[in-house]
Order: C-alpha cells, then sequence, then structure tokens
C-alpha cells in the first residue's frame, strides 16, 4: 500500500497535514451568514478517518458477508479480511507471539472486558489499582470493592513514589493506566511504571484510547500486559475497539458475551467455551470495523520514525505558546515536570462558562473543540476546573492555520469580547 505521506518541508512540521483525512475543508455556515472551512479540533473525542481508510472501506464493503462459518466466496474474503486485521493490529501494537487480540466495541468495552477477566486467586488477590486522573473508562470499570485509587501527586515523580507505595503497601493484581490524558494531553512516564507494578508483582493494562493515535505502542519491549484503544480515534469509523495482551487470563475468564461464535461444543447440558479471542467475541462480529482500524494501524505505521511527534509537538507548542500569553487564559496541566505531551490542550477562559467559548468557537469562526469535564469529573475538580474546560486536539489533519485560527479566535475574545 502506497501512503501519501506529506513530508513536504520536514524543517517546518505542522505546516501541511501530514497524512490526508477525510471532511477536510467542509464548509461550516457561521451566525454572520458567512461560511468558513471547518477547523477540527475535536481529535481526542474522534478523529476523522484517513483517506487511506476510507479507500480501503470502499473496497472492502462489495465483499460484505458474516465471518467464520460461511463457505461461500464473500465469506471465505471477509474471514480472511478479519484474521488479518487480527494480525495486523497485533503487529501494529508490537505483541508478543502469544498474545491475544480481541476485538471490542471500543477502549470502553475492552476495559470492562479485562475487569471481567482478572482472577481473584493470583497474587494480588484480584485487587485493581489506577489513578484519579483517568478517563470514567478506566476509572469506573475498577470502582468495586477491594480495588484501590491512587490520588497522583503534583510532580510525576511524586506520582511514581504513590504508585510504588500503594502497591508494595497493598499488592495489586492490575495496575490500569492510561497512557497520555485525555484532558492535559501529558504522557505518563510508561517505563517506570511498568517497571514499578512488574517488580510489585502486578500486571499493567494500558488505556492507549489517547495513546495509540499519537505514539508507538510495543507490547513486547514496554512489557505492558494488555492494551485497549478505540478504531474511532485512531482514524477509523466508529464500532470497534480491541483489547490486547496476555492468552492466560482471557483464557480462563468467563465468555464476556455468552453466544454464537464463543464456543467449541454445545449441548443441552454443557458448553464448551471457544479459546481467546473467540471467547469473547461472541455474535456476529464487526468486520468492517476491525479492517478499518487495521487499515488505519497499517498507515499510522508506515509513517516516518518521529514525524508525527514533530507534527503535533510544532502544532502544540504554536497554540499552547500563544494561549498562555492571554490575559485569563490557563492551559490546565496535571504535573508540573512533565515533559511530553500528545496534541491535546485544555484550557479556561476568565469570564466565560466553557460551553459559550466553545459555542462562540463554533458559530462565529468555524473551530470545534470539545467543552465540558471530558469524562474525567475527578480530574477537572483537582485541575480547580470543576465547571469544566474548552479542548482542543489535534492529529495527523491538522495545520498552523487550524491552530493559528484557534488562538486568534480566543485572543479576540478576551480582547474584544464575543
Ligand atoms: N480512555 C481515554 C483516555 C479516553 O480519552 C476515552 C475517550 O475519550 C476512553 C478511554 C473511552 O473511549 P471510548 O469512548 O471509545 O470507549
Amino acid at each position: 500500500l502506497d501512503v501519501q505521506v506529506n513530508s513536504a518541508d520536514p524543517a517546518c512540521p505542522g505546516q501541511a497535514p501530514l497524512l490526508p483525512v477525510v471532511g477536510t475543508g467542509i464548509e461550516v455556515p457561521l451566525v454572520t451568514g458567512d461560511s468558513l472551512p471547518y477547523a477540527n479540533l475535536d481529535y481526542a473525542a474522534s478523529a476523522p478517518s484517513l483517506q487511506s481508510v476510507a479507500d480501503h472501506l470502499s473496497e472492502v464493503l462489495p465483499y460484505y458477508a458474516s465471518v467464520h462459518r460461511g463457505a461461500g466466496y464473500t465469506s471465505q474474503v471477509c474471514t480472511a479480511l478479519y484474521e488479518g486485521a487480527r494480525a495486523d493490529v497485533a503487529a501494529f501494537l508490537g505483541a508478543r507471539p502469544d498474545d491475544v487480540v480481541i476485538f471490542t466495541r471500543n477502549t470502553t468495552d475492552a476495559l470492562n472486558l479485562l475487569a471481567r477477566c482478572v482472577p481473584d486467586d493470583g497474587p494480588g488477590g484480584g485487587r485493581v489499582t489506577f489513578l484519579d486522573i483517568e478517563h470514567h473508562a478506566n476509572l469506573l470499570p475498577w470502582r468495586r470493592g477491594q480495588h484501590r485509587c491512587v490520588l497522583a501527586g503534583t510532580t510525576q515523580r511524586a506520582t511514581l513514589v504513590s504508585l510504588r507505595a500503594e502497591l508494595e503497601a497493598r499488592p495489586a493484581s492490575l495496575l490500569a493506566i492510561t497512557g497520555a490524558s485525555n484532558v492535559t494531553g501529558e504522557v505518563l512516564p510508561l517505563a517506570e511504571i511498568v517497571e514499578l507494578a512488574h517488580a510489585a508483582g502486578a500486571r499493567v493494562v494500558l488505556d492507549a484510547a489517547q495513546l495509540a493515535p499519537h505514539r508507538r505502542i510495543d507490547l513486547a519491549s514496554s512489557g505492558v500486559d494488555y492494551v485497549a484503544l478505540s478504531g474511532h480515534k485512531l482514524y477509523a469509523p466508529f464500532g470497534a475497539g480491541v483489547l490486547a495482551g496476555r492468552r492466560d487470563w482471557l483464557d480462563e475468564a468467563p465468555a464476556y458475551l455468552p453466544g454464537g461464535g464463543a464456543v467449541r461444543e454445545v449441548t443441552l447440558t454443557h458448553t464448551e467455551w471457544a479459546a481467546a479471542p473467540q471467547r469473547h467475541e461472541g455474535g456476529t462480529p464487526n468486520v468492517l470495523g476491525a479492517a478499518t482500524l487495521a487499515q488505519a494501524a497499517r498507515t499510522l505505521s508506515q509513517l516516518p520514525s518521529g514525524a508525527l511527534e514533530a507534527h503535533e509537538e510544532a502544532l502544540r507548542t504554536a497554540l499552547t505558546d500563544r494561549l498562555n500569553r492571554l490575559p485569563g487564559v490557563r492551559t490546565l496541566r496535571i504535573w508540573r515536570d512533565s515533559t511530553t505531551s500528545i496534541g491535546v490542550v485544555a484550557f479556561t477562559v476568565d469570564g466565560y462558562a466553557p460551553g459559550l467559548v466553545a459555542a462562540y468557537l463554533s458559530a462565529e469562526h468555524g473551530i470545534g473543540v470539545r467543552d465540558g469535564k471530558f469524562c474525567a469529573h475527578p480530574l477537572l475538580s483537582r485541575l480547580g476546573a470543576p465547571e469544566g474546560a474548552v479542548r482542543a486536539s489535534f492529529g495527523v489533519g491538522t495545520t498552523l492555520d487550524d491552530v493559528e485560527r484557534l488562538a486568534a479566535a480566543v485572543e479576540q475574545l478576551v480582547t474584544s469580547g464575543p
């Protein structure tokens, strides 16, 4: 597959889209009666599909058929497509040979599936430890019984110390941690986290909903035990996600979705369940979701090393430098010592409710951002923004022009009002 990578001027990252995405140039009607090309700065919610993903979808759509049990030609094609997608996602994630890739609906589904698989009788007694900064998807599945929430410190260093102390005091089976904050974009120090969790006998699940579209994940070299992600944040359509990782827990847990496809043999009195991944993929799977997610993974894998990071860092620096100079505008950060962030910037504007700022940006400037508490209510409270914030987020299709439009619009708001 030939991927069109925009590397026209590697000395000026951010000037042009890094990869073509669909929806570029949609015209947005403004309150003034004019219109402007849409500046989509809401990638962290759902990223626009890559053009390569849209092309792949139209290539495979004619073969639409149910997988695995059909003998017809299109069913065979779709089965190959679905199992090929599984293999390509495994490669994208640097999976170990014995790791399992399970297709789920999204990250939330993947983490809830894993929550049913943590064995109570192993080391750590089934306990799951997590931080208070997490998205609700990586918080609520663990808020039961003996599971433990650790408060992050004001530095990443202090947070690591707290995590280590907690895991030493109360051993856990699993440490559930995000790869990057969906609110501030800060990237967590994964190597240190894996090291301290493993030293305390706990496995690690990485909520990579935000990290996977921005950074390469390698299960084998990082030692991360499980990873969860969503296709719709990885430049593929809605409805498909992944849980990948170590086989033993996944093979031993009860079937997540009992039904057709999850079994080897059924009698009226007995069920012999299939091994993972089929064990947890009951019902007709989302073949096109898996195929398009895998296509996004293949395309992202072909980016030259460092290109994505350079592109997003140029955009992020341009945006935060300008926002931080504006009176009454505060960009949010969890930690004083975090050194790297993905393309996510949250901010508040004194005197304006986040919803008002977001509505103004859309109606008067054709800019799409998100406002609210981003499914991370405890984090927004600890960041001193209990009423929420505005979040701009971007990726391969974003240009400096998009983020400069945002900065100029916020500047206009704080200097002249809406
Ligand atoms: N984890 C993080 C860090 C997220 O940002 C999100 C979505 O915003 C999720 C999990 C949940 O993803 P999904 O809604 O696709 O299940």
